[in-house]
């Protein structure tokens, strides 16, 4: 008999996913179904996408050579049958208190702070660079964890060091840049650039530097299709870009500056926003996503 989830004590809700305690070292990670976008939670839901961001999760931490939280198989016994298949058991860690991002390409927050400064977390770049533009090679930019509804500030390689020591700032960040390259391997080989992406670490009992949180999902990821890949404009790309033009489209009727929340999403968005996960997840893992949690045992 599987445990019910209300066995489990409730640690914390984020905008995404919910955290149990199974005991003193393990910890049930719980993806809901729920979209972000502009640090709003959107209605509706996206069905089976905790499922999907699960799978793309596992995919990757069993395809990347660096230690990671996973503590069980996902249909370990202690994942109640109500979240099978969006839900992991891990180690409990201690948290790193940085957002460790690796970044290949020029968009987003880092295109807007190299059109000000001509650097990203201080790191210097050539000039020219355009939106969407490869860097001659990935940079580290970290970022603080920003408290629910606040947004996440980019900060320089030295508040990394000064908060955690010249060490284990050079270890994150060399780990960060590794495992981006080899993710970004991964998905060459299946046509998807990836862009960005996005880490968190933890400390093991013994100190140890481990692979935390999700990893390389499209919740934390840019990928773009590498066929249409075209520097200058603005990437097609497999995460909840096609959510975000739509809210920000004259069609969705909502001012993104006014305190009001996003209007509901349509049928039609929620079903395209859907297909590009599973369109994602297929392509780079190169397994078919089963729509049944009863086919994925
Ligand atoms: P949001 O993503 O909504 O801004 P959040 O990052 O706090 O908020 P989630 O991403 O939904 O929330 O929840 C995951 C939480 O679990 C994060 O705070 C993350 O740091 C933490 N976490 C991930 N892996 C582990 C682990 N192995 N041990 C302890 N905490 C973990
Ligand atoms: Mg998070």
């Amino acid at each position: 008999m599987r445990p019910e989830l209300s066995d489990y004590n409730h640690l914390s809700a984020g905008k995404v996913r919910e955290l149990y305690e199974i005991d003193d070292h393990h910890l049930l990670m719980v993806a809901t179904d729920r979209i972000s976008a502009y640090d709003h939670v959107l209605t509706p839901e996206i069905p089976d996408k905790g499922r999907i961001l699960t799978a793309m999760s596992v995919y990757f931490f069993d395809n990347i050579d660096f230690p990671n939280h996973l503590a069980g198989p996902a249909d370990d016994p202690r994942i109640p049958e109500e979240v099978l298949g969006r839900a992991l058991v891990v180690k409990r860690l201690e948290m790193l208190p940085f957002e460790c991002v690796a970044r290949g390409y020029l968009t987003g927050s880092g295109l807007a702070e190299y059109q000000q400064h001509g650097s990203v977390c201080g790191v210097q770049l050539p000039d020219g660079l355009v939106e969407s533009s490869q860097l001659p090679e990935p940079i580290f930019t970290p970022a603080t964890k920003a408290e629910l509804g606040d947004h996440d500030e980019n900060v320089p390689f030295s508040t990394v060091s000064s908060r955690l020591g010249e060490r284990r700032a050079k270890e994150l960040r060399d780990a960060t840049l590794r495992i981006y390259t080899e993710a970004t391997r991964l998905a060459e080989a299946k046509g998807i650039i990836l862009a960005d992406t996005k880490f968190e670490f933890g400390l093991d009992a013994d100190g140890n530097l481990v692979l935390a949180d999700e990893v390389l999902t499209p919740d934390s990821s840019r990928y773009w299709p590498a066929e249409s890949y075209r520097p200058g404009d603005v990437q097609p790309s497999f995460d909840k870009q096609y959510v975000r033009n739509w809210l920000i489209s004259p069609k969705s009727g909502w001012d993104k500056s006014s305190d009001t929340p996003p209007p509901a999403l349509p049928g039609s968005v929620v079903e395209a926003t859907r297909n590009r996960y599973i369109e994602a997840y297929e392509r780079l893992s190169g397994e078919r996503f089963c729509y049944w949690v009863g086919d994925c045992r």
